[in-house]
């Protein structure tokens, strides 16, 4: 596909407008740049077409089943972009006055107190913008609850080996060494694993519950007990609350302190790379280190993490689907979510490894090791060759705990008919690989895009345009 810039031809345009019935009022000239800018030039019509042939190559939860394990990425119900969209939300500034903006102020205080009682904490922050943000800014609290009592010995942040790898990368940006802890064979915490590193260099603990492998950790008040004893704070990587809202609640597992990734389980479209929300709960001994925001009294003595309040229409986004679910809705989803886990699990089972025979949450693993064996074709073929039947592959190779692992998570706004086909798909591809394995290892044979270097892709990703003279 050619880019919009060299389907470009010199003097084409699309005049909608008349003639200008006003005087020209030229900028000074130290305003004005030397030459014209380079801009496209093309008809209305092929404007159009373009960015539709675009949007036809882009594969979306609007499109087909998109099972990306730890995503979440389910659909997201219109009204809450209907919502977002109004101009008493989408359209206010700022710095606008206090109290010009009193319905804004409402949205957040009472998004914070649903996700308070959501996820067992006492105070929220909504500034970070992304999930790993939303961590930074939870360890940074740890780190602050250490440092202000002259607790200057915690040097170490403990992460199980599962953990997604955004914890071991967020505890090293806040200055911690990073302990990382094998996991048990049923893919938990190791508890004579964390008894041995545990100390009175523990700063705390990063966890995922459900964790990576989409397993609740059953000693999980055992593991935040021992933590605490040793003098650590608990950290819960609540990327993704998809098996658990409503149902059970950090706060009561042990955990001081949560982000949450708004655009994961609490409506807001993601893929693309932003605006996103990692909410960031703590509890109360913790609140007085919670980052500063613009609306807020005393905010010279906080940390600050991003300007203003944060990316407010997804909070918007956020409270209204709470609020549209309701306190019924909420654990229902969070229930069908896991429903629909364990149907495509013991759907698919037969085929493909199950890395973990037992019962899921909100997700679960698939092993390839064993067909890699028998037929030579790795996880990453049975991803490519997935997507020729229109479904965006598993996340790959992730947990690392699991060589050729294809993790999914169907999310509970899939039907039944939905998870069927997807299991006929990978028997389809299961049993075409056993006889024919150089078509798979050939696949994608319909997309746009088959096979691209990834290493390439992601160090040296060329994703700007020079023009030719
Ligand atoms: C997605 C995810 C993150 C990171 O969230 P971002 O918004 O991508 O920064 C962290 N932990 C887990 C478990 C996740 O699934």
């Amino acid at each position: 596909m050619k880019l919009i810039f060299e389907k470009s031809v010199a003097g084409r345009h699309c005049d909608v407008l008349g003639k200008c019935d006003v005087d020209y009022a030229p900028l000074p000239e130290e305003f004005c740049r030397e030459s014209k800018p380079l801009l496209p030039e093309m008809s209305e019509v092929d404007v159009s077409r373009h960015y539709t042939e675009l949007n036809h190559r882009v594969h979306g939860v609007n499109c087909g089943f998109y099972p990306l394990g730890s995503c979440t990425m389910k659909y997201n119900p219109r009204v809450d972009e209907d919502i977002a969209g109004l101009k008493g939300f989408a359209g206010i500034h700022p710095l606008a006055p206090a109290d010009t903006v009193k319905g804004c102020r409402e949205v957040i205080d009472t998004a914070g107190k649903y996700l308070c009682e959501i996820s067992g904490m006492d105070a929220m922050t909504f500034q970070p913008a992304a999930g790993a943000h939303g961590e930074f800014t939870g360890v940074l609290l740890i780190k602050q609850y250490h440092d202000k009592r002259g607790d200057t010995a915690r040097t170490k942040i403990i992460v199980p080996d599962s953990a997604h790898g955004t914890n071991p990368a967020t505890a090293a940006m806040c200055g911690y060494k990073v302990v990382n802890i094998p996991s048990a064979p049923n893919g938990c915490v190791d508890l004579d694993a964390l008894r041995a590193v545990l100390g009175p260099d523990t700063a705390g603990l990063m966890l995922t519950n459900p964790n990576t492998v989409g397993i609740f950790d059953e000693n999980i008040l055992e593991i935040t007990r021992l933590v605490h004893e040793a003098g650590g704070l608990c950290y819960y990587d609540g990327a993704n609350l998809n098996a658990i809202m409503g149902v059970v609640r950090p706060g009561d597992m042990g955990f001081d302190c949560i982000h949450m990734n708004l655009h994961k389980t609490f409506a807001t479209p993601h893929g693309g790379g932003g605006p996103g929300a990692g909410a960031v709960g703590c509890k109360a001994f913790l609140k007085e280190f919670l980052p500063a925001s613009a609306l807020m009294d005393g905010a010279k003595d906080r940390i600050q993490i991003r300007s203003f309040a944060g990316n407010f229409l997804v909070l918007v986004r956020a409270l209204t689907y709470i609020t549209t679910l309701g306190k019924e809705g909420i654990p229902e989803a969070s229930q069908n979510a896991v429903l629909n886990a364990n149907y495509l699990m013991r759907q698919i089972e037969g085929t493909f490894d199950l890395a973990y025979d037992r019962i899921c949450m909100h997700e679960f693993v698939l092993d390839v090791a064993s067909y890699k064996k028998e037929t030579g074709l790795s996880a990453l073929d049975v991803a490519k060759s997935l997507i020729d039947y229109g479904m965006h592959p598993p996340t790959m190779y992730f947990p690392l705990i699991v060589h050729e692992a294809l993790m999914l998570e169907p999310t509970e706004t899939e039907t039944k008919e939905t998870l069927d086909w997807t299991a006929d798909v990978f028997r389809a591809v299961y049993e075409r690989g056993k006889v024919d394995p150089e078509y798979i290892h050939g696949s994608p044979h319909c997309a746009q895009i088959k096979r691209p270097d990834e290493v390439m892709a992601s160090r040296n990703p060329v994703v700007r345009w020079t023009p030719q003279e």
